[in-house]
């Protein structure tokens, strides 16, 4: 069997298309433009690139974009007044703090600092807690992107066996939930699961986020799984010297030979965390105002 590659690339393009159709009719009915705030402390040239590909990327679906940067020795105090005041701004419906902070800032502590309604990263104990009881959540970003990768390519997911190798807050936890509420039968796997390989043998649906190259292979996919790749590691390029690529966590070229459907690394997950952040604030601000939320935009 050869796989149907998954294009994140261009789903998330047609995720970013909905959103701007939302921030145009938001605008267009109520007089309300989106505003989502990024907080960059320090000069990590990845997370620069990323921020500045946020503020790009909001920009194009009309939404409004604050950039706040801070010099990397920004007190907690100075940091928490910022935030204090974009809670406040009517103006903001997202914020998102760009990690990793300086290690002077605490991680816990500035994420419990922004109101958990425009914590559009997701990553606030009360929007994780909204989700495990079913709540009104904000959902942190690569969880919900891969749960629209699934829906679109299976539809229903009812029933499936799903296993997500990895248990982060920031995506095996939450994307545990969403396979939850979406009625699969979780299993959530890690460093200390027994027989991991055949752990995966039983999955529809694989999900594997552990940051370890080609970990997962081919013979560890059963026939028609659905597999999701979020892991990424950056490795010498082998053809252009001085360069990097990306390498997911699954041996692509084994498992495709097995699964239905996969996502490449890179091009697959990659694209959707983004999209999924523009997805929030959307879904954030209709929130906010009391409109009915986006529809396909969240879980
Ligand atoms: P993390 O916090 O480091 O968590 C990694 C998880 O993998 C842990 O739960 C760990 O288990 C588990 N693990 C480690 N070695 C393992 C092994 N040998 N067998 C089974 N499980 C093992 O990482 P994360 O933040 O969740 O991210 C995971 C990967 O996804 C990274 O490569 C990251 O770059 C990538 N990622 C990509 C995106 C994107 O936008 N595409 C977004 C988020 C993350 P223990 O808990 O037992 O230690």
């Amino acid at each position: 069997m050869s796989a149907n590659i998954i294009d994140g690339k261009a789903f998330a393009a047609t995720v970013r298309e909905k959103v701007a159709g939302h921030v145009a009719r938001l605008k267009d009915e109520h007089g309300i433009t989106p505003g989502l705030a990024v907080v960059l402390v320090g000069e990590d040239p990845a997370s620069e690139v990323y921020v500045q590909a946020k503020h790009r990327q909001a920009v194009e679906v009309g939404m409004a974009s604050f950039e706040h940067k801070l010099p990397a020795d920004t007190p907690e105090g100075e940091l928490f007044a910022l935030i204090d005041r974009l809670n406040a701004d009517p103006a903001v419906h997202g914020i998102l703090c760009q990690f990793p902070v300086p290690d002077h800032l605490d991680e816990r502590r500035t994420v419990a600092r922004i109101d958990p309604s425009k914590d559009v990263d997701g990553l606030s104990v009360a929007n994780a807690g909204l989700l495990a009881t079913g709540g009104e959540a904000l959902v942190s970003c690569t969880p919900l992107g891969c749960l629209m990768l699934l829906r679109d390519q299976l539809g229903d997911l009812t029933g499936k066996d799903a296993v997500v190798i990895g248990r982060s807050n920031l995506f095996g936890k939450p994307m545990g939930q969403l396979l939850l509420r979406d009625n699969c039968t979780v299993t959530i796997a890690h460093s200390r699961t027994r027989d991991l390989p055949e752990v995966c043998r039983r999955a529809d649906i694989l999900i594997a986020a552990v940051g370890r190259a080609e970990m997962v292979k081919g013979d560890w996919v059963k026939p028609g799984a659905t597999v999701i790749d979020v892991g990424i590691t950056r490795v010498p390029h082998p053809e252009k010297p001085g360069k990097t690529k990306l390498i997911g966590d699954v041996a692509f070229a084994e498992a495709s030979e097995n699964a239905a459907a996969i996502t490449p690394v890179p091009g697959g997950v990659g694209p959707m965390t983004i999209a999924c952040l523009l997805a929030n604030t959307v879904t954030a601000c209709c929130r906010a105002h009391g409109l009915a939320e986006p529809e396909g935009l969240t879980a």
